[in-house]
Parts: structure tokens; sequence; C-alpha cells
């Protein structure tokens, strides 16, 4: 390999159809004394040709002391960087002097690719600093209560619209007690988003690893995870790593459409079906059209079938281009602190229901100890559901498995209006190892789904 390029460097390549789903290491050598960094990153053409899709090429940036972020899938691909600032997508911190390199990342090269790229990078002079005040600390809310929040959103620093205060707003528009600030490979919001949210409006720092083969949220540190799954590493062991930490992993929206139309959305890691996971994103977005959403809570009944004690997820993943008036999926979370630490917790143990606005609790019984959704109970129990501002007709289902048989049963459904609150017979989950209740609407969408009850013995751990 040739010896890396001093500042000021210009480098250019191409890059061709087998280069698609690779990290193309682009190094270059900064002296010592460099107070800032202008990176900029060009490529064409931007698209192939034929179609309406477009090449899908980002850059990350990395110093000798590691990843410094990646702005993803955003038309803007110029960094600048220094000790106090960064471009959106970015984190500020020293310019050390050694070897630093862009990577290309590409997520989409179409046929017949041929890309020309260049990369130019100088020397610049530090911003002035700007003091910044650390955001105030949100204050604790002591329970128990349900709260209300979404679990998966993006601002400009990756590929959406939002500003973080713009996505802070619609949060709070919504009524939402907690918003998850979970951006394409970077948690450079972060700040930002605590920031506008204030003392009253938990954020839930997290990042959505958006690797080729599938999406995955972390959620809890707001810690900088890497992405990139290379040679010899594996997802499940990134996973393992990022729970051991303590952050909750979440598969997100598993049955998306995949590449062309959304490189990397399906979720195709075959060591993780589920593999250490224990949260799935089953409903992503609004619930429907598409057949997403419903074949993701397939196959989260499967996983359960196949013995797998999981949390079902929701989360809008809202760019800031969808319309106030769109219901999309969010999360009501029966916590003991509205807290970061108490979120995790009850979200953890599943704890939370699915809804796209109803507010809809199940509880349960079982020898005078009060159960949650996501909770063991030694047998069947009697579940209540207590339900408001739902659709005028709905259908209240209670889906049911068994371990290692395949397809579920609708044990019990009924017609329910708006309101209301009912006791389920025990009877009903007789010889079930799991159970589910559902609020759909009248044409089958989905209103809210409250986690699984596991039944019986074998849950534990
Ligand atoms: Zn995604
Ligand atoms: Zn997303």
């Amino acid at each position: 390999m040739s010896v890396p390029p001093g500042l000021p460097a210009r480098i250019t390549g191409r890059l061709g159809l087998d280069d698609m789903a690779r990290h193309v290491p682009v190094p270059f050598r900064v002296p010592p004394g460099c107070a800032g960094l202008r990176i900029a990153f060009e490529h064409a053409p931007h698209h192939p040709g034929a179609g309406d899709i477009p090449h899908q090429l980002s850059i990350s940036v990395i110093g000798p002391d590691g990843s410094r972020g990646t702005r993803h899938n955003n038309a803007d691909q110029s960094v600048l960087l220094s000790e106090t600032s960064a471009s959106p997508g970015y984190l500020p911190g020293p310019i050390e002097p050694g070897l630093w390199r862009v990577e290309i990342d590409t997520h989409r090269i179409l046929p017949p690719g041929g890309i020309d790229w260049e990369i130019t990078v100088e020397a610049v002079a530090a911003p002035d600093a700007v003091p910044e005040a650390p955001p105030p600390a949100f204050v604790p809310r002591t329970g128990p209560l349900w709260v209300r929040g979404d679990l998966h959103r993006h601002t400009f620093h990756s590929d959406g619209l939002w500003s973080p205060a713009a996505m802070v707003a619609d949060a709070r528009a919504r009524g939402y007690d907690f918003a998850a600030l979970t951006d394409h490979n970077t948690t450079s919001a972060l700040r930002e988003a605590q920031t506008a949210a204030g003392q009253d409006l938990l954020i839930l720092p997290g990042m959505e690893l958006t690797t080729f083969h599938g999406h995955a949220l972390a959620l809890g540190s707001g810690a900088l995870w890497d992405w990139r799954i290379r040679d010899g590493q594996t997802m499940s062991e990134r996973a393992a790593a990022i729970m051991a930490a303590g952050d909750l992993y979440v598969i997100a929206h598993p049955m998306s459409a995949g590449h062309p139309f959304c490189t990397g959305c399906f979720w195709a890691w075959s060591d993780m079906l589920p593999g250490p996971a224990r949260l799935v994103e089953v409903w992503n977005g609004t619930w429907g059209p598409g057949p997403k959403n419903p074949l993701g809570l397939d196959l989260f009944h499967g996983w359960l079938n196949a013995g797998h004690r999981l949390v079902a997820t929701a989360g809008s993943d809202d760019h800031g281009r969808g319309s106030p008036e769109a219901l999309p999926g969010h999360m009501l979370v029966s916590v003991a602190v509205l807290s970061v630490p108490g979120l995790l917790t009850a979200l953890g143990r599943g704890h939370a229901v699915l809804t796209s606005g109803p507010r809809f609790t199940l509880t349960a019984q079982a020898h005078g100890r009060d159960l949650l959704p996501g909770d063991c109970a030694p047998g069947p129990v009697p579940l209540t559901l207590d339900w408001s501002d739902a659709a005028p007709a709905g259908r209240l289902r209670l889906i049911t498995g068994r371990r290692g048989e395949e397809g579920v049963r609708v044990a019990h459904e009924a017609t329910v209006g708006p309101a209301g609150q009912v006791t389920l017979d025990p009877a009903l989950l007789k010889g079930a190892d799991w159970a589910m209740v559902e609020l759909r609407d009248a044409q089958g969408g989905m209103q809210a789904l409250a986690n699984p009850v596991f039944l019986g013995a074998g849950w534990e751990g």
C-alpha cells in the first residue's frame, strides 16, 4: 500500500459493483498542531441512470483514537471537525496527529456500478469556541405509573429532516413523556436534544446500528457503538457486548423490504434469529399499509414458540417527514421511576404495551401478586384489560401459543367499544405457554398490543 498523503490531500478512486457493502478505507496523515479538519466527499454519478433508486454512499471518519462519527445517507457529506465543534453526525474532540482514515460506506451500488469519487482533506483553523452550558437534567418522576413515548426517532444528524429541537417539539406535541434518539450510526444530536427536552421530557439516548444486513437499536447509554461488522466479527458478539454494558438491544423492523428498496432494512443476520436479542420491534411506523408489521409479529410469535422469552417494541421511525396526523406505533410503559435507568429496567422486563394512541393496559393476579405484561405466571391467570380512546368498534383478541408448535391460536375474540374493562377467564389460557392480547380496529389494523404473559415453568432467565 502506498504511503498515505499528508495535508492537504486529494484522493480519488472508482467503485464497481463488487464494492457494495464494504467500508473502503482512505487513509491520510494529520501533522502535529492541527486545530481543525475539513473533509469533503463527492461522487458521480449519484444515480445509475435507470429507475428511481440512487446509489447510497456515506463516509465515516476515524481518527487514531477511534470513530468520530458519520452522517448516514445525508446529501451533505462534508465534515468540519475540531476540538470543540463538529458537523452534524460527528463528535468534537482533539485532532490527534497521526494516521486518520475516511471509510466510504457503500450501502448501495446499483448496476452498472462505475462510481467515481473524490475525497479532499485540509487543515483549517478551529472555530472560536462557544462555551455551552450542560443540558438541564431531566427531573425523574416516581410511580408506579404508565408513561408514553417513542423508541425510534431520527434527526438531520443522519438522514432525517428534523433538527433535534424539532424532533423534541413533535414528541411534546404528541404528549409523550419520553422519546428515544436513534440516529443512524451516530449519537451526535444527543446534547441538543437533551437541551430542547429540558427537565420534563426524558430523552432516551441511543443510536440505530445501520448495518448492511439489518438494523438494530442500542438504547440507554448514548455510547457511539461501532456499527460495522467486519470480516471475522459477528452481530451476536456485538449485541452481547452492547447488552453487557447495560444498553438494550432491539432488532428493528426485521421484516422490512430489503435491497434495493431499503438496503440493509431486512433482518438477515443468521446468527441472530433471534440469538442473544431480547427485544424486537414488531411495530415500525404506522401498522399498515404493507406487510412488514404483520410479518414482524408472525416472526415474533414463532420465536416465542421456539422458547425465547422476548419483548415486543414499537417505534415511529419518524425522520420528520411524517404527517403530524399520522398515528405511528409507540409505547406505554409501566415504570417504577421515569428516568433512563427506570425506563430501561421496565422495557427490559417487557412491562409495556404497544399502541397507536389508545390507552390499553394489561394486569393480572397470581398468588396475590400483581403481574404486568412481560411477567411470568405459574399457570393460567385472569388477565384484566383496561382501555380508552380507542376506535368506536374494535376487536379484542387473545392470542396464545405453545412451545414447539407452529402457529398460534385465537383463544378468544370479542367486539368492544372505545373504552372498557374486561377480565378474561383463565380457562382460556389452558395449555398455553404464552398469551398476548390485541386491540384491533374494525378493518383489522392494530390499535394496541400488550407484551406476552408467560405461563408455566421454563421461562425464567
Ligand atoms: Zn432502520
Ligand atoms: Zn430508523
